[in-house]
């Protein structure tokens, strides 16, 4: 049977984590450390010590590790109230890198790579990276990757420059992409490395200015200059890097959703209560008719996005990769949520490109969704694939 309810102690739990964004993440979003390259690490320390007093650190993690092992369901009630503010999230230690990063590992790492390199990222004591995009290789197509690995049966040696690497300055857990040159010890190919971030060898030239600043430590230009690594660095089997990436970003994709979806339910409310309250041509502006329809296209647009996130949880949850689905639910809650966004920026009027209210940062740091974890374009012309293929 398909039941759309929300378990009582599931909506309970999603009220708890909304009053608490709002009463004690909230204030923090006009705090200095709130910077143009996103939250520092000492923000950040001090929202992880909130969200852990409330027990509302990275619940989503597997019960083994010290989570509660939440179903994709579940991740998706309880991710779209912490995305009442971006900063809930980071509080909550499920935003992204470090939620598909733990994911990941938690997946694909060996014993004692998740005590050295996991279970420190879910006790929210350090970050952790996804290191893939390059300059002139990896990027909407990974099968470009050009950082390049050899293994001399011991050790590994890596080099190469990435680009676009969230939260790169200060993660201690790094997760390497890098082909491995043919060798006669392990197959060839796309292959994931873990590196303690203060190794010599990884090198962060600077952080990019780019019009977001909701990610920690913003996002980096990276060179791996001769990195060594001893063998027990391979993470999962050589040469598989790109169906690990796949298995990463399935999920990766709709969380990004669920977090976004709640943030553009906060603008919408921002600009509802601007639709009520301020008033020309003689009337509430909510009473034109121009108004109250964008606003009823939010509604629609949020409420739809909503069903498509929950439906392709529903497949993961029941054992489904969903990778079509998440696919379908990327492409469209991207470009809807930033319609939203856009649409009560116009409600607003003037103040909506200003940071008398929170919907100018949200517009602005949501632009990036259209294009991470697959830009709109890459995830249609994979559902075009799939579709002419019939
Ligand atoms: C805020 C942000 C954070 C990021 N964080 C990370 C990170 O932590 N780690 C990491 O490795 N990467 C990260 N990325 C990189 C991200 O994964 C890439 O931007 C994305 O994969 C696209 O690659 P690209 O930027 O190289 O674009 P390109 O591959 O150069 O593509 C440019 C454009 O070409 C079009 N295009 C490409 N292929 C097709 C196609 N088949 N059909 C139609 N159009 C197409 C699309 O419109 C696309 O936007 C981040 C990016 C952003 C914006």
């Amino acid at each position: 049977m398909i039941d759309f309810a929300i378990p009582a102690d599931l909506a309970a739990e999603r009220d708890r984590v909304r009053r608490f964004v709002i009463d004690k993440i909230v204030p923090y979003e006009r705090d200095p450390r709130l910077t143009a390259h996103g939250p520092t690490d000492e923000l950040r320390q001090e929202l992880v010590e909130l969200a852990r007093a409330e027990k509302l650190l990275t619940v989503q993690a597997p019960e083994s590790l010290g989570g509660r092992g939440l179903t994709h369901i579940e991740q998706a009630v309880i991710y779209e109230a912490a995305g009442w503010s971006t900063l809930g999230p980071v509080a909550m230690n499920c935003a992204a890198p470090d939620e598909g990063n733990m994911f990941l590992l938690s997946k694909v790492a060996d014993p004692d790579q998740v005590q050295r390199f996991l279970a420190p990222v879910v006790a929210g004591h350090q970050r952790s990276v996804f290191a893939m995009t390059e300059p002139d290789g990896a990027g909407s197509d990974p099968a470009q990757l050009s950082t390049a690995a050899t293994f001399d049966g011991e050790n590994f040696t890596i080099n190469g420059r990435k680009w676009l690497i969230t939260g790169a300055n200060g993660a201690k857990t790094w997760i390497i992409m890098a082909r491995l040159a043919s060798n006669p010890h392990l197959p060839e190919g796309p292959t994931l490395f873990l590196a303690d971030g203060d190794e010599p060898g990884i090198v962060i030239e600077r952080t990019m200015n780019t019009m977001d600043r909701n990610y920690v430590a913003g996002h980096g230009v990276v060179r791996f200059d001769n990195l060594v690594l001893p063998r027990e660095a391979l993470l999962g089997e050589a040469g598989q890097a790109l169906r690990y990436a796949q298995l990463r970003l399935a999920p990766a994709r709709l969380t990004h959703c669920m977090r976004w979806l709640g943030a553009a339910e906060r603008a919408q409310s921002i600009a509802v209560e601007h639709a009520r309250t301020r008033t020309a041509f003689g009337k509430p502006i909510g009473e034109h008719e121009g108004v109250s329809f964008m606003l009823a296209d939010n509604e629609i647009a949020l409420h739809q996005c909503r069903l498509t996130i929950w439906h392709a949880c529903w497949l993961m949850d029941n054992g489904e990769k969903a990778r079509h689905e998440s696919s379908i639910a990327k492409s469209f809650v991207s470009e809807e949520l930033f319609k939203v966004a856009d649409r009560c920026v116009q409600v607003l009027g003037g103040i909506g490109i200003s940071d008398e209210t929170v919907v100018e940062m949200i517009f602005r740091d949501m632009r990036a969704f259209r294009l991470y974890d697959g830009p709109t374009e890459v995830h249609k012309y994979a559902i075009g694939r799939k579709v002419l293929r019939g």
